[in-house]
């Protein structure tokens, strides 16, 4: 896998490779997309090796104009255009139900029966000229391995597929990305949009946009899924993680007394500063025995100041890869409240501590 500076250069080699069949790993304002023509089934095909991701889950169309959006499907329901015009280009999926005609090998083999598509209009300038210069629509998962947090550095794509057998074919290195969680996903199928994956464009925004009720319904195992990719494991570091929601003071004390009691294990701390300052770090007087030469192997990673939650956001991948490169045996991390981005940020935290959630201090 070549990597290149989002130059003049490295914009047109990107689109040339798109042109040919290639696959190239894009920069965009959520995460790294992996980016092929999506109306080359071959190069889709190799997405979905590549990637190794399950071939029941579709990818999401990328486009350069609004007006592409007509040539991917005939229902377009007013509140999806108004969704599209008011945040495009932006974080905002719309999965709206495909021309039956078009783009069988969506769904990741030929001949399956997705009648719907997933589209956005990226808001990256250097993603948005690579679409433009490729002259087509791009079908863009993110562009990790299945099953590892997302990118939002290039150097996680490199790492993802250094000892791979099949990889990239480029790298458009963008450096660290604004948003870092993936775009909200919208079903726009219906006669209201409903959010099937929380994302920076909140309830409330869409709410406000469409002055219509949102309502999110959560795929479980009886009925099938409507985002097929939110039923597999996602975003989870390799090491298990816990939640822990309460005071920093209550939140502190039980990492504390983790750190002081698990001896043998390495252990990760994702925590604001508040609860990272309220950490007792006495540990030989609080070690199990006593013992004054005590010394716990900690990882502290900065979760940021919960008042600015985009701040989070756009760390929080990279903090969970940073766990796995440390080899840390488990993560503690402190919840947050789901309120606005919060909701987005609580979906990934939850999913890569597979539901292990701690309340502490609560009482009655
Ligand atoms: P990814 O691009 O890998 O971050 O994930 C894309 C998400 O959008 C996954 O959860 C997919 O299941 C979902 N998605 C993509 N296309 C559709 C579609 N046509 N219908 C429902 N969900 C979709
Ligand atoms: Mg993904």
């Amino acid at each position: 896998m070549r990597v290149v500076t989002p130059d003049n250069a490295g914009m047109d080699e990107a689109a040339r490779l798109l042109k040919t069949g290639g696959l190239v790993a894009v920069p965009t304002e959520t995460v790294y997309g992996l980016a092929a023509d999506a109306f080359n089934a071959e190069a889709v095909a190799r997405i979905y090796a590549t990637k190794g991701r399950p071939a029941d889950n579709p990818l999401i169309l990328h486009v350069a104009d609004k007006s592409d959006l007509d040539k991917l499907t005939d229902h377009l329901p007013d509140y999806a255009r108004t969704l599209a015009d008011r945040f495009w280009p932006g974080p905002l999926t719309l999965v709206v139900r495909k021309k039956p005609d078009i783009l069988p090998w969506l769904g990741g083999h030929p001949g399956n029966t997705v009648k719907t598509v997933g589209v956005r209009m990226p808001n990256h300038p250097v993603t948005l000229a690579i679409i433009k210069r490729s002259g087509s629509i791009i079908a863009a998962p993110s562009a990790n391995k299945a099953g590892t947090p997302s990118p939002t550095q290039a150097e996680h794509i490199t790492n993802d597929y250094k000892d791979t057998a099949q990889s990239p074919d480029l790298l458009v290195d963008g450096g660290t990305l604004e948003v870092g969680i993936e775009s909200t996903v919208v079903d726009a199928t219906g006669d209201k949009p409903v959010i099937l994956r929380p994302g920076a464009i909140t309830e409330e925004m869409i709410r406000e946009a469409v002055g219509a009720a949102v309502i999110g319904k959560a795929a479980n195992a009886e009925t099938p899924p409507l985002s097929p990719g939110t039923k597999y494991r996602h975003y989870a570091p390799l090491a298990p993680m816990t939640l822990l929601s309460g005071t920093a003071e209550a939140v502190a004390s039980f990492i504390t007394t983790q750190i002081v009691s698990e001896v043998d294990a390495h252990i990760g701390v994702l925590a604001s500063p508040r609860v990272l300052a309220c950490i007792n770090k006495n540990w030989p007087v609080m070690a199990v025995q006593s013992d004054s030469s005590y010394t716990p192997v900690v990882t502290f990673l900065p979760l940021g100041d919960p008042h600015n939650l985009p701040d989070i956001a756009r760390n929080l991948f990279a903090n969970l890869r940073r766990f796995d490169e440390k080899g840390v045996d488990i993560i503690l991390a402190e919840a947050l409240p789901a309120e606005g981005l919060g909701v987005a940020i609580m979906d990934r935290m939850t999913k890569a501590a597979e539901g292990r959630f701690i309340r502490l201090g609560v009482t009655g």
